[in-house]
């Protein structure tokens, strides 16, 4: 597959992102070297991992000299604060093996740290001394993003949010729309749980493709970006295998009626243990 057949989305800051990457959250460290080069080889071109997923050693060897690779990589909550989340940054760009850095998140708000405000000036301070392109946060709820802009100004580009056909989160993509922060969906095959969904199987049949396709195509016809994991060379192929087909309206709303309140898998921002 060519570059240029992948799609890519325009962040409001104008830096532009492939909509589809590898996510490497619990790739062993000694493997993610091996999976993120076969990543490569299989045609990726944005790889996401964090300092605590403990394998941006990995990412930064399969990635050595392919600047062009769209990279995220995120902040943990313990480095939260300014001067924290600057010296944070440093070390992750050095196990990264890059001077710059394409998209930098604060991962979560931890809100009873009461520090993410201070963590948001790191990272506008990042973006303007040019170490990164693009800053954004994760995990962060509407009245988060409220105090982060109206407290400096600055609208993040992205918030990397649990979004999967059970858990749909519309009224938050709609906040976000209203202010130009592009979504992306973490886990967006669920963990794997929604690759047995009778209505996601029907759909994958009419098409000839998998569940995990159609699903990671609705992300794409969402207008979301997204980051499946996986480790298996065969599934890494599989996964980005899906840009030669479209969902109908009849498959979008079969897939809008799986939407459930209770859907989520992981933590709830607001009352996230850390
Ligand atoms: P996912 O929804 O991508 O599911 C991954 C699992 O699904 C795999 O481990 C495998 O078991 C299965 N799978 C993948 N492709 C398959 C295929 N083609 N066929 C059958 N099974 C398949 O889950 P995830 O890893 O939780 O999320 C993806 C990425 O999102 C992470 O790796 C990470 O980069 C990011 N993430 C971010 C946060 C955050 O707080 N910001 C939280 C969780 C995940």
């Amino acid at each position: 597959m060519t570059d240029t057949a992948q799609p890519r989305l325009t962040l409001a800051s104008g830096v532009q992102m492939p909509q589809l990457g590898l996510g490497v959250w619990q790739t062993p460290a000694e493997e993610t070297e091996a999976v993120v080069a076969a990543a490569l080889e299989a045609g990726y071109l944005a790889v996401d991992t964090a300092a605590i997923y403990g394998n941006e050693e990995g990412v930064g060897a399969a990635l050595a000299g392919r600047d062009d690779i769209f990279l995220t990589t995120k902040v943990w909550n313990s480095d939260q604060g300014f001067d924290e989340t600057l010296r944070a940054f440093e070390a992750s760009a050095g196990k990264l093996r890059r001077d710059v850095i394409d998209l930098y998140l604060i991962h979560w708000p931890a809100p009873r740290l009461g520090r993410f405000v201070e963590s948001w000036k790191a990272l506008i301070r990042l973006k303007q001394e040019g170490r990164v392109r693009a800053i954004g946060v994760s995990n962060f709820d509407p009245v988060h993003l409220e105090r982060i802009i109206d407290d400096t100004g600055e609208v993040p580009d992205i918030n990397q949010i649990e979004l999967h056909p059970r858990f749909q989160q519309l009224e938050r993509r709609a906040f976000h729309e209203q202010n130009r922060i592009v979504t992306e969906s973490w886990s967006p095959l669920g963990q794997g749980t929604l690759l047995s969904d009778p209505v996601l199987a029907a759909i994958a049949a009419r098409h000839g493709k998998t569940v995990a396709q159609v699903i990671l195509r609705w992300h794409l016809d969402s207008g979301l970006v997204v980051i499946p994991k996986s480790v298996r060379a065969d599934r890494l192929r599989e996964n980005i295998d899906v840009f030669d087909f479209a969902l109908s309206q009849e498959d979008m709303h079969d897939i809008a009626l799986l939407d459930d309140a209770d859907g989520r898998i992981g933590p709830e921002p607001a009352t996230a243990a850390f």
